[in-house]
């Protein structure tokens, strides 16, 4: 299948198949936990994984860029504020396990710019963590093994699809994010910079579709590791929980951001009020 795939459809099949893409397919639903999912999220969630088509094409409301059939661009258009709330909300993911984790964790918000001196003049432009750890000696960051107690975790959510990633994310499986993390180490000389300040800079890309660069991957074990020592369990239960709540806030986000691109519109697969009215996803998927 990837043989014959175009380079659209191999970025998407190469980011379903890369680890944790998908943990919200394994998430038993539970409103409790605020984890049960509505029909229209599994439907847009099943329909993007599958590359089923989900709307005619239109116009983006929000970018007047053009928006494909298969909804990608929900997950790369940089206006109407959506990327910023996935942002914020992976982000707050990741606090609340460094938290539990014991990793004395500051948000951005909380005046992290200040604590690594880099407050003043044209710093501010660019923040560098949106997390800072600033107990993280258990941590393993690239080639540092304990010993550091602060790391910064930068936050970056990647679309494979997007033009200026489907070349690179045709051909490996996380090769978007890792792109990603190059651009996000040379910005602003970031990586250097917090090295002075005794800082690690730890940029943490995950995909749209699902999945997350080796070292970020790496550092969540880690986290993951230590809350399982913290709160007496299996270490593969806390890992599976902190995936399944990723998986299904980014569903989320996507789905949201679809539907508030295709409000109002009309045509075939996208009718007012009911998008997925005409969508055979869930069909496709059942093999019928
Ligand atoms: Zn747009």
């Amino acid at each position: 299948m990837l043989a014959r795939a175009n380079v659209w459809n191999k970025a998407r099949l190469l980011a379903t198949s890369a680890p944790h893409s998908g943990s919200w397919l394994d998430t038993a639903p539970n409103q409790a936990l605020d984890l049960q999912l509505t029909s229209s999220e599994v439907q847009y969630g099943v329909c993007r994984r599958l590359g089923v088509e989900l709307c005619d094409e239109c116009p983006c409301p929000f970018c007047l860029g053009a928006m494909e059939k298969w909804g990608a661009h929900c997950e790369i258009c940089m206006a109407g504020g959506d990327k910023t709330v996935m942002h914020n909300t992976v982000r707050n993911d990741v606090y609340m396990y460094s938290k539990r984790a014991h990793a004395v964790p500051q948000l951005e918000a909380s005046g992290v710019d200040r604590l690594l001196g880099l407050a003043v003049g044209p710093d501010t432009r660019e923040r560098p963590a949106d997390v800072l750890l600033c107990r993280a000696q258990d941590v393993v960051v690239g080639s540092t093994v304990g010993g550091t107690s602060r790391v910064a975790l930068d936050i970056g959510i990647v679309c494979p699809q997007a033009a200026c990633q489907l070349g690179v994310a045709a051909r490996e499986t996380l090769g978007a994010a890792e792109g990603y993390v190059r651009t996000k180490c040379a910005r602003a000389d970031m990586e250097t910079r917090c090295r002075a300040a005794a800082v690690v800079f730890q940029p943490m890309i995950f995909k749209s579709l699902g999945g997350v660069t080796v070292e970020a991957d790496r550092v969540l074990k880690n986290l993951n590791k230590a809350v399982a020592s913290n709160t007496d369990t299996c270490e593969t239960i806390v890992a599976a929980r902190f995936w399944q709540r990723i998986g299904v806030d980014t569903l989320r986000g996507n789905c949201k951001a679809f539907h508030r691109r295709l409000v109002g519109k009309t045509g075939r697969g996208v009718v007012a009020g009911d998008p997925f009215r005409d969508v055979g996803g869930l069909q496709v998927a059942a093999g019928l």
